[in-house]
């Protein structure tokens, strides 16, 4: 039988890590699947590592690249002795203690779990965007805005991803188009701002996005305009989707109480979820705030719930139990 986890965690994230820091320091020696360098869903480091600048998380004055920062966090969790594996769990049977999940073929057993198995790329649901996808269509500005240099593209979306992929193209591209399909953004004023200001780029509002043209390469875009149902074409050789995210919950169907928006349910004020003894945190279960900040600090509180519930469940081995805790 393989040793029994005092936590496995999964995901690394900003909260995955978060959390794997102050179990570590707890001395609970957690375990955590950080996903494979191949996947577009659950990469290594989670959604930062596909941006550019973050300019609000707190204590980086001049803003730090998302990516730098999650090698930090990463750092900081193996420093206290988190257990690092870079694969990813692709079953879960949370029916009995001790939890078993399965990576690679091999079963992995845990008294605890905490999900931050984080969100990725919501797309628009057309034939067109796995045959173009990595062929001129793209979800993420900051691998593959280089090769746009001078180009004419498109953004899709209207929240704050939209606008800053947008901006953040305008280094590369010639003219960016953002197509939205409504005549207001969601974004936040700032970013508007922002974009309002940029030359380079332009707003085609009250538009969806139809099909994206094009056989083996992107061409341009067919688009309607929602107010009076009349179809156009943008003739753009880029196009990014910046939509909004899908939580990644699909190994917890059946397992754990799930929203209908996908997000798993945990109680009010608690990563606790419907199962005693697995908990979540971070983007896979706040619809509302989704910033690293927030999931940071949801993985901190995560850790904080695992270490007590381990505590009164007298499910931790009793040294690691006894060890104070100096968080
Ligand atoms: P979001 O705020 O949910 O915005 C999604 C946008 O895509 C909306 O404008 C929405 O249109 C549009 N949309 C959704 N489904 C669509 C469809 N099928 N077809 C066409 N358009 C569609 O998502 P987000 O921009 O990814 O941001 C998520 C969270 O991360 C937000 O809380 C945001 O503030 C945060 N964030 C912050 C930063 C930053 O501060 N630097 C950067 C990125 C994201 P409607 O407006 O009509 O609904």
């Amino acid at each position: 039988m393989t040793k029994v986890q005092n936590v496995v965690i999964l995901g690394s994230g900003p909260a995955g890590l978060t959390a794997a820091i102050y179990a570590a320091r707890a001395n609970l020696q957690p375990l955590l699947f950080e996903g494979e360098p191949s996947s577009t869903v659950d990469q290594p480091g989670g959604q930062l590592m596909l941006t550019t600048d973050v300019e609000n998380y707190p204590g980086f004055v001049d803003g730090i690249m998302g990516p730098e920062l999650m090698g930090r966090f990463r750092q900081q969790a193996a420093r206290f002795g988190t257990n690092v594996l870079t694969q990813r769990v692709d079953r879960v049977d949370f029916s009995e203690r001790p939890f078993r999940l399965w990576s690679e073929g091999t079963e992995h057993r845990a008294h605890a779990v905490i999900v931050a198995t984080g969100a990725q790329s919501r797309m628009l649901g057309l034939e067109s965007e796995r045959r173009l996808l990595g062929h001129g269509l793209s979800t993420c500005a900051t691998c593959d805005g280089f090769f746009f240099k001078g180009q004419n593209i498109a953004v899709v979306g209207g929240g704050d991803s939209a606008i800053e992929e947008a901006t953040f193209l305008t280094k590369f591209a010639d003219k960016v188009t953002i197509v939205h399909r409504r005549k207001e953004l969601r974004a936040s004023k700032i970013m508007q701002d922002r974009a309002f200001r940029n030359p380079k780029i332009d707003f085609q509002w009250e538009s969806e996005v139809t099909e994206i043209l094009g056989e083996t390469r992107v061409e341009g875009l067919q688009l309607n305009d929602v107010t009076t149902g009349e179809g156009s074409r943008l003739d753009v050789t880029g196009v990014f989707v910046a939509i909004g995210h899908i939580p990644n919950t699909a190994i917890f169907s059946g397992q754990l109480d799930i929203e209908t928006s996908g997000y798993i349910k945990t109680i009010t004020g608690s990563t606790h979820t419907s199962v005693e003894g697995v908990f979540a945190c971070g983007d896979v279960q706040d619809s509302t705030y989704r910033q690293a900040i927030t999931a940071a600090g949801s993985g901190c509180m995560a850790a904080i719930d695992v270490e007590r519930w381990l505590e009164e469940h007298h499910e931790a081995p009793a040294d690691m139990a006894e060890t104070p805790t100096n968080w």
